[in-house]
């Protein structure tokens, strides 16, 4: 079989940028619109996702075919649209009607300053984004398109970072679009959060959610060559602070070696199948040696989503994740709430998991240690053992409603931890957004899962893009939210996304 290996980088593609006009100009003007708008499309040639000028567009055949040419393009993610000028509206209409890809409203002009002393009719005639983009706006909002508006010159750089914020929910968009998720064993049994209906997931998101037998996974294992696996350990030796005892010729030496096993068998499965994203149970490991643990975590640092316990849901956002924060510091992992320092004043979070914690939220060396671990009676598992670094974080979740998705984020602080001396996994230590009883509160009262994925790389502007366009709800704790605005918000929203199914 042919092994596809994941790609997570932004590099393969590009948002078409389009301005809008009419022929009613004359050819001149709309010479000066062709050359102002690659000016501005030139602006936006800083952005991690590339940006290509395409064509004046002046009427409504060439508006739809340029949607449908979007449309069948898996590297086009998106479109920037600009009306320089006046482009009647109802132009656009069977073209976005067609668009099935993410939209970004341009609010911009050419020049920053108004030449005031020289201004004559020729110029309003041409710099008339002002009402042009009126124009266009209505006729979004009219036909319900879903998109990002952003205003203002693109020599801003907050103007910039808007649209780069959109690209990479784009990206992230492209890839839940494209993803295949693969799930080893069920949901933990009787637990109800990680459940969700699968079907309605490959609509909304386009993931193909699916599972197979453990046993696959573990014939994937039992074929990785002796070769193979020597080769994996030198790499951990290079890569991690490794524990004595797991060393060539130390006693527990081949706990690594099964731990490097796994990892070949699952990347082999994984590239095999071209799977983006998977699911593990500790309830369902067949034959295999240990709970996989370090090969978890290492693949989610290389872009891989992964949700434990069955938890496709989590897996899900963790892969959109590693895509939205492709090329920048941080990274994504599964993460779990799991226990409170409830000093007043100064309450923390302790979130980690049994092992499946992501490295790269952390800058510094892991350490790779094997330990006992009670749940799961397998051989003890080979782990990666860290503190995720300190700074701005957050943990977003997904729970099934029943006629909808439902996203809830929560702005966070990752803080230095304490020294953990006996505490031998990856975790985080965070300060929520605004205080921990009414981040907690809203989370509970949200319905919100235990498990989320935990950033480090993109903030919450990418994830309110993400939603979107997606068209899912989001709810957001951060440092606006009190619990009884958030209880009213979630109130509306329960009638909104019924309604808003009609529209
Ligand atoms: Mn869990």
């Amino acid at each position: 079989m042919t092994r596809q290996p994941l790609a997570t980088s932004l590099d393969s593609y590009e948002v078409w940028f389009v301005t809008g006009s009419q022929n009613l100009y004359g050819e001149e003007t709309l010479q000066q619109v062709a050359t102002q708008s690659q000016a501005v499309a030139d602006g936006l040639g800083g952005m991690p996702v590339k940006v290509v000028w395409k064509p004046v567009l002046k009427d409504s055949d060439s508006i739809r075919r340029l949607a449908l040419e979007v449309n069948s393009r898996d590297d086009v993610i998106g479109v920037i649209a600009w009306m320089h000028t006046f482009s009647p509206a109802k132009m656009w209409i069977a073209g976005l009607d067609a668009l099935q890809k993410p939209l970004l409203h341009l609010h911009t002009q050419a020049n920053v300053e108004l030449p005031w002393a020289d201004i004559d009719f020729d110029f309003m005639n041409l710099n008339q984004a002002a009402h042009g983009d009126r124009e266009f706006g209505y006729i979004q909002t009219r036909l319900g398109v879903a998109r990002k508006t952003v205003v203002g010159h693109v020599s801003n750089p907050a103007v910039l970072q808007q649209v780069e914020d959109w690209e990479r929910a784009a990206a992230g968009w492209a890839a839940a679009r494209t993803l295949k998720l693969a799930r080893f064993g069920d949901n933990m049994r009787y637990v109800a959060v990680t459940e969700g209906d699968k079907t309605e997931a490959e609509l909304r998101f386009g993931v193909q959610v699916n599972t197979w037998g453990v046993n696959e996974l573990v014939e994937a294992v039992d074929a990785a060559s002796d070769a193979d696996v020597d080769a994996l350990v030198a790499e951990y030796l290079e890569a991690y602070d490794v524990a004595d005892e797991l060393r060539p010729g130390a006693d527990r030496h081949q706990s690594l070696r099964d731990g490097a096993a796994i990892e070949l068998g699952l990347r082999s499965f994984l590239e095999e199948g071209g799977f983006g994203a998977f699911t593990t149970s500790f309830e369902d490991l067949g034959t295999l040696k240990q709970l996989p643990g370090l090969a978890v975590q290492r693949l989610m640092a290389e872009g891989y989503g992964f949700g434990a316990e069955g938890d496709w849901k989590t897996a899900i956002l963790v892969r959109v994740a590693n895509v939205m924060g492709s090329g920048l510091p941080g990274g994504a992992s599964l993460m779990e709430d799991y226990t409170y320092d409830l000093v007043p004043g100064s309450e923390r979070i302790l979130g980690a998991h049994m092992l499946e914690v992501s490295p790269s939220l952390t800058t510094a060396k892991p350490r790779l240690e094997v330990h006992q671990l009670g749940i799961g009676g397998k051989d003890d598992p080979v782990r990666l053992v860290f503190t995720a670094d300190p700074g701005p974080a957050l943990v977003v979740a997904m729970s099934d409603m029943r006629d909808r998705f439902r996203l809830v984020a929560n702005v966070v602080q990752n803080v230095d931890a304490p020294d953990l001396p006996n505490l031998p996994v990856g975790r985080a230590v965070w300060e929520p957004a605004p205080d921990f009883a009414t981040s907690a509160a809203c989370w509970l009262a949200a319905g919100a899962a235990h498990h989320t994925v935990m950033t480090t790389a993109v903030g919450i502007d990418v994830f309110r893009d993400f939603a979107e366009i997606a068209k899912t709800e989001l709810v957001v704790i951060d440092d606006d939210t009190t619990v009884r605005g958030f209880q009213r918000e979630l109130r509306w929203n329960q009638a909104y996304y019924r309604l808003a199914q009609g529209l």
